[in-house]
């Protein structure tokens, strides 16, 4: 094979060391990517592809994209799932000796991004790794763009299933993960096709205890793992330790924003696993993926984007401590009450800037003039805000306004230091404020006066040579010139300097005006440079203020979602639930918040709950299709959820003792392009909360045993509901939804079984839903006038009548228009085939007749004839 050519081979070189990526590699005005990189990259972002001579027979398959307007690229690549390196220049071209030297300058993955334009600003971008190893795994969570870090460790049965509940909680972009045991694979796969996250390995290994505690107290001191009770969780330290190399890695420099480490344990928060969290629609639509139809959609009133990330987050993450919940409902029933206060906050929080990712910026020295004003009129938004506070009595709002700094020296030194409106660039001038340095007001006079003196010389010149229009211009190959044209070269003095001859007039300078032009020009130079050191000073003083800004940060956060509550509460008529230890589920004209929300007009029938570990253990509930059997149970487990996060609960009255873990078990029809059949889905999906169910949780079971024969499904739901409800096996409070009616006997034989059905009104053929729970189990399952509803045609409803019946009455189904028989027919495999049985002679009479032309005597004779002959 032929020798690949230089620049080929150092691209060779560069690709091995890092193959994970899509190499972008600088090549005059465009980064282009070669081989297979190029083949995707060209399907993915639409470019043309092309080819380069490479040494060898074939060119190089090659597309590229201009290095100005790589940034939207690269973002539409990470979007992607991506990881991008960028190779650049580190020559200039035009002197370099021989090949170009290049390396990689920046990478950019998707759990690593900060740059904000391929940011959504309404959610957090967290990176995870997981370090996973027989019976535990430690997992840390963490947006490099806001400095947030989560760490927590599971322990026991089941660890890669309750590994990704945790990583169901915040979502990750990417995940690195890290051991040997199996269950790996499982989660490898799982992170790429439901969470479209990019999953890396890490090496085997690689990672040890020492090293992950090197690289920890690297960044957060020498002892902090000590300090912080952390130091015996070596599967934590492990999976911290990948991720701060990572971080580092990615980022090329320090990690100075990262907040300090939020460990928790998984107990604190409710268990959702990543399918309950999708069937109840939490954060977005199980079609669309949308926010809007969703539980956040109806609660997210915030007005910053720091709220609108910290209100995910708190649904992401209900509560299990009371005391905590208390807290927030405390805070959010005062900001009902005070109108006033409620409104003022609003108000002020509308014009807070995301200070969580400004800070970001600042620390890693990418924040320019406008961020810091940005920062600055968010400052002067405190002590309006915390006047709103004044007087607050629940203890939440009284601790943020204790938190809220007003930094005030901070604040004079921004208003002092940086112009309103500073322009884009941070190394053109014009960012500092006059009377900050007066070094800086001289030479911005000198430059601001320039005009004039320059004005003063052609006005002289003019006098003095008697060119009257002799005028003084800039530009950059001559600096200032002064213009004569020809018709006036002959007054031209001696000392004047030809510069430039074009077609009708003469350029020339003078020693005066070179003298000037020096003067200002270094002037301007000077400016800048001054400028870019006094503003970058102000920008490491704010960066040295990272962890107040940072408390600040969090601070409007959680008012601007306790506001949000509030005004979400009063506009929906939701009460304050009232949240215990017990283990009784009672709400009082319950609705559903989405449905009610998407209802409108039409009125949302409320419905009354109640759920123990007594006598109200497991309801079974009958009704059907459509009467609102699965809005019914969402809406009781999404109350529920409400309660522990804080929020109020669209009810009229509501008691709420804590739950563990909320189940559901509904329809699965997308797992299907997982491989698995939907029997198969719903089965281990069964398996899973019969596992991990206990007495404190919430289970829905919509529907089980469908995907199966009649028979199978009804023993599988039967023994489920016996096993559910039976206390010493299990006991959680559930709602269990069936179309078996036979199991609402079960009401009779296991104690702590209701029967409930949703009310129905039926006038013939038509039903009429009436959307209500009442006590009983149902009496029919009016399918066929649920499928008339649905506009199946008359024909065929009154066809499914017939068979319907005939079921009912256990007969075999008659073909289409036959007469229904008076008695059970003869068994006709008695009959030999060689005589004719009566049946068949009469009905060979029968054939023979013309009907169509037989009078109605005719016809009353004929029917005679045939009985006697029967
Ligand atoms: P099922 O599970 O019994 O088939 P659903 O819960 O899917 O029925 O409800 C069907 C539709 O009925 C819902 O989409 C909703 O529009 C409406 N609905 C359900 N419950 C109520 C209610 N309490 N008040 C008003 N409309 C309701």
């Amino acid at each position: 094979m032929a020798e690949l050519t230089p620049m080929m081979q150092q691209y060779m070189e560069i690709k091995n060391r890092n193959k994970d990526y899509i190499l972008l590699y600088r090549l005059g005005d465009f980064y282009e990517m070669f081989f297979e990189d190029a083949k995707l990259a060209s399907k993915e972002l639409d470019l043309v592809l092309t080819g380069r001579d490479c040494g060898q027979e074939e060119r190089a398959p090659m597309c590229g994209v201009p290095y100005h307007s790589c940034e939207s690229y690269i973002a539409r690549l990470v979007a992607k799932g991506y990881k991008v390196a960028i190779c650049e220049q580190l020559e200039d071209p035009a002197t370099a000796k021989g090949l170009v030297k290049r390396d990689i300058v920046r990478v950019i993955t998707p759990g690593t991004v900060t740059e904000l334009g391929m940011l959504d600003e309404s959610k957090n971008n967290y990176l995870a790794a997981v370090s996973l190893t027989a019976g535990s795994a430690g997992i840390t969570f963490s947006d490099i763009s806001t400095g947030e870090i989560y760490a927590t460790t599971v322990e026991g049965r089941d660890v890669p299933m309750r590994v990704l509940g945790e990583i169901g909680k915040f979502s990750p972009t990417e995940i690195i993960l890290e051991g040997g045991m199996e269950g790996l694979e499982g989660l490898t796969a799982f992170a790429h096709d439901r969470l479209h996250a990019t999953v890396t390995r890490a090496p085997e290994g690689e990672f040890t205890r020492e090293k992950c505690e090197q690289i920890i107290a690297e960044t957060y001191g020498a002892d902090y793992l000590a300090r912080e009770g952390l130091a015996e969780l070596p599967a934590f330290i492990i999976s911290c330790g990948m991720l701060l190399d990572y971080f580092r890695e990615t980022q090329r420099c320090d990690l100075k924003n990262l907040k300090p480490i939020n460990y928790y344990l998984p107990e604190q928060f409710m268990e959702l696993d990543v399918t309950t969290r999708r069937n109840l629609e939490l954060t977005e639509t199980m079609r669309q993926q949308d926010k809007r139809g969703s539980l956040l959609g109806v609660l997210d009133r915030t007005k910053t984007s720091m709220g609108t990330r910290l209100l995910r987050r708190w649904i992401e993450m209900p509560l299990c401590n009371t005391a905590a919940i208390k807290k927030r409902q405390n805070a959010v029933a005062e900001l009902i009450r005070s109108g006033e206060r409620r409104e003022e906050l609003i108000a002020r929080l509308k014009l807070v800037s995301d200070i969580e990712r400004l800070m970001t910026r600042v620390v890693y020295n990418t924040a320019n003039g406008r961020d810091l004003r940005a920062l600055l009129a968010t400052l002067e938004l405190l002590p309006p805000v915390k006047a709103a506070l004044k007087g607050a009595e629940s203890a939440y709002l009284k601790e943020l306004d204790e938190s809220l700094d007003e930094l005030a020296e901070l604040r004079e030194l921004l208003a002092r230091a940086i112009v309103e409106k500073p322009p884009f660039s941070v190394r053109e001038g014009g960012l500092i404020e006059k009377g900050y340095s007066s070094e800086v007001d001289s030479l911005n006079d000198l430059l601001k006066n320039s005009k004039a003196y320059i004005l003063k010389i052609e006005n002289t010149e003019r006098e003095r040579t008697g060119i009257k229009n002799l005028k003084i211009s800039y530009n950059k190959v001559f600096g200032y010139y002064l213009e004569v044209t020809k018709s006036y070269q002959n007054l031209v003095p001696d000392h004047y300097i030809r510069k430039q001859t074009l077609a009708n007039c003469e350029r020339y300078i003078t020693e005066e005006l070179k003298e000037l032009e020096g003067r200002i020009l270094s002037a301007h130079e000077r400016v800048c440079s001054l400028e870019y050191e006094l503003f970058s000073k102000v920008r490491e003083q704010v960066a040295g203020e990272t962890f107040r800004l940072q408390r600040n940060a969090q601070a409007l956060a959680a008012l601007d979602v306790l506001c949000s509550f509030a005004v979400v509460a009063r506009r929906g008529g939701y009460c304050m639930p009232e949240v215990d230890f017990s283990d009784e589920i009672r709400i009082k004209d319950g609705r559903h918040p989405v449905v009610e929300d998407l209802l409108k007009d039409a009125l949302f029938v409320p419905n009354d709950t109640l759920l123990d570990t007594r006598e109200n253990r497991l309801a079974i509930i009958t009704g059907p299709n459509m009467a609102g059997k699965s809005t019914y149970m969402r809406q009781v487990a999404v109350i529920t959820l409400m309660a522990q996060i804080g929020s109020f609960v669209p009810a009229s009255s509501a008691h709420i003792g804590v739950v563990d873990k909320i189940f559901t078990r509904v329809g699965a029809a997308d797992d299907l392009a997982m491989g698995q059949s939907t029997f198969m889905v719903e089965m281990s999906e069964v398996a899973h909360i019969l596992k991990n169910a206990t007495k404190k949780s919430l289970i829905i079971y919509d529907e089980i045993g469908r995907g199966t024969s009649t028979f199978d499904g009804m023993s599988i739901a039967r023994a489920v509901v016996e096993f559910t409800a039976d206390r010493k096996l299990l006991g959680a409070k559930t709602l269990f939804a069936t179309h078996y009616h036979e199991l609402t006997e079960l009401e009779r034989t296991i104690g702590g079984v209701k029967n409930y059905n949703i009310a129905v009104k039926k006038r013939g053929d038509d039903i009429t839903f009436l959307r209500k729970i009442v006590r009983g189990g149902a009496d029919d399952s009016y399918g066929i006038e649920v499928a008339k509803l649905a506009g199946i045609p008359q024909k065929v409803i009154t066809r499914a009548k017939e068979i319907l019946q005939d079921i009912e009455l256990a007969e075999p189904v008659r073909p289409a228009h036959a007469p229904r028989r008076a008695s059970q027919p003869e068994p006709e495999i008695e009959q030999t085939s060689f005589e004719r049985s009566g049946a068949e002679a009469l009905a060979e009479s029968m054939r023979m007749l013309d009907v169509n032309t037989l009078t109605p005597i005719e016809a009353m004779n004929k029917l005679f004839e045939l009985c006697n002959e029967a």
